[in-house]
């Protein structure tokens, strides 16, 4: 069984396959999924998911990503706080939350103060946090210190050996998505076979990141399998023990069990 731990199967590149894409998800073995949002005008759709479809169960998070700055207004916050109250016991994490400092010019300041903000929020709704970093690692783990009981999923995992494992002290998961597939990432794959694999989770980020050969082209939640089979064979190890340990970690670090997908 394994668990996309992270597709944003709310956006509009999927409003006319969804159903068709869960089954073909289910087929590849794809049992749960987890959607992180990316903005206020996107939580409602978002909620609108949860639930089981096509028998695959499908989780939210709400949060407010690093990279839309533009989308989000202060007055967002509170709505946040208000949705986590209101949804409790139905959303997994605050998420997609962080800091990208790949292109920021002129809003590191405006980024650190709302991904702190969304620290506060976990913090204050005993939830974890799904991490999009972009350059920003350091600055994340000082923050982070900050906050020692909150863990989650670092998203995408584009930091050194030394960071890896600084989140992973902190008690966090590193996210492998079809980045490990790429031929130019061997700096990846020897990083993703020195980790303990008790510290992995897999993901697509559908629609983004496809696996090599579908590069371009729209991602979908079957390809986690791709990654999975990816994983296996850079860290030589069993597929089966590569998924049944990656679905745990994420069962156990989301508090997935906990979950109720009732709307
Ligand atoms: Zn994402």
């Amino acid at each position: 069984m394994l668990i996309d731990s992270h597709c944003h199967l709310d956006f509009s590149d999927f409003h006319h396959d969804r159903a068709t894409l869960l089954h073909q998800a289910f087929d590849a073995g794809i049992r749960r999924i987890v959607i992180p949002s990316i903005a206020r005008k996107h939580w409602h759709r978002t909620l609108q998911l949860i639930g089981e479809n096509c028998g695959v169960r499908l989780y939210p998070a709400l949060g407010m990503h690093p990279f839309f700055m533009a989308l989000h207004q202060e007055s967002d916050l509170a709505v946040l706080d208000r949705l986590l109250s209101l949804k409790a016991g139905q959303i997994v994490a605050v998420g997609e939350v962080g800091l990208d400092f790949a292109k920021a010019k002129n809003n590191k300041e405006a980024q650190l103060a709302l991904f702190e903000a969304q620290l506060q929020l976990a913090k204050k709704h005993q939830l974890p946090v799904i991490l999009h970093v972009v350059k920003a690692h350091d600055q994340t783990l000082k923050l982070l210190k900050q906050y020692p009981e909150i863990t989650g999923i670092v998203h995408a995992y584009s930091g050194s050996l030394n960071q890896a494992e600084q989140y992973i002290k902190q008690g966090f998961l590193i996210g492998i998505g079809g980045a490990i597939t790429w031929p130019t990432a061997n700096k990846k794959r020897v990083l993703f076979s020195q980790l303990p694999l008790e510290s992995l989770a897999l993901e697509t980020d559908a629609p983004d990141m496809a696996p090599d050969g579908l590069k371009g082209q729209r991602n979908t939640p079957s390809q986690v399998a791709v990654v999975a089979q990816a994983l296996a064979t850079c860290r030589g190890e069993p597929l089966e023990k590569i998924i049944q340990v990656t679905t745990n970690n994420v069962m156990n670090t989301l508090r997935l069990a906990d979950i109720c997908l009732l709307s």
